[in-house]
């Protein structure tokens, strides 16, 4: 199975027919039916390394401010919970836990209704641990990476340029022109994603351009997850680039094998 970062951009492109929404659905038409997906969600930011468990996770809203259309949607996909202890079992008992207190983020189903609408396909959320560093991050990746032979799909879901503040600014001023910075770092995780560099992925949120593509990192981390699970022999595919809102970087990678 591959493994996929997915730019989810704003929650709203849940609800809208838009360049975003019609790319999420191509994505999934295009991609193979995975057996279940495992999803690392920006919005699943917490302490500790946690696997959602049950049968049905709940739809969770996990946002404020927007219309009420959005509050209303469901995402009904079943959960997995044999594949829930398998995480475990892969990551030991002493680093991960199985959770009933999530379910499924906008993270996940702003794209996932889209790609498969469905939601016949078991999803279960991975967190990430905001305590851990970059590279402790990829080594779960790796970890899970043993996954994409057992017909399960790791998806990241974030965005490789995430600076809201900014992003808001230019849409209050009707300004959609994306800012160097933007575009610089966006170029550099992409040329990070073709060398495979690891330790430049692993830092890239210190140096140039990082701090302000990244106030906070939540919205980067998932791309070290599905890079974790990459292997050398796979291809690196972008199905989807370009910004929203001015500087959000919407690009999605696919990696696969040839
Ligand atoms: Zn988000």
């Amino acid at each position: 199975m591959p493994a996929v970062f997915v730019g989810h951009g704003t929650p709203m492109n849940a609800i809208e027919d838009n360049g975003w929404s019609r790319g999420f659905a191509e994505l999934g038409r295009s991609l193979p039916r995975p057996r279940a997906a495992l999803v690392v969600s920006a919005h699943f930011y917490i302490e500790g390394t946690c696997v959602t468990g049950q049968e049905h996770p709940p739809t969770i809203h996990d946002f404020g401010g927007f219309p009420p259309a959005l509050s209303a949607v469901r995402y009904p996909a079943p959960g997995d919970p044999a594949l829930a202890a398998r995480v475990v079992a892969l990551l030991g008992a002493e680093r991960a836990t199985v959770t009933h207190e999530w379910g499924l983020d906008h993270g996940t189903w702003s794209v996932l209704l889209h790609a498969w609408p469905d939601a016949s396909i078991p999803i279960v959320q991975l967190s990430i641990d905001e305590r851990l560093r970059p590279s402790e991050h990829t080594a779960i990746g790796k970890a899970i990476g043993a996954l994409r032979d057992e017909g399960v799909m790791i998806i990241g879901s974030g965005n490789i340029v995430h600076n809201l503040r900014d992003a808001f600014a230019r849409l209050r001023a009707r300004e959609s022109s994306t800012p160097d910075w933007a575009i610089r770092f966006d170029e550099t995780v992409t040329a990070a994603i073709e060398a495979r560099d690891l330790s430049a992925l692993e830092t890239a949120l210190q140096f140039g351009d990082g701090p302000i593509a990244h106030p906070s990192p939540d919205h980067y981390l998932p791309l070290l997850y599905v890079m974790g699970a990459a292997r050398t022999s796979d291809r690196a595919r972008y199905p989807i680039t370009g910004f929203d809102l001015g500087s959000l970087s919407m690009r999605t990678v696919v990696l696969d094998a040839p």
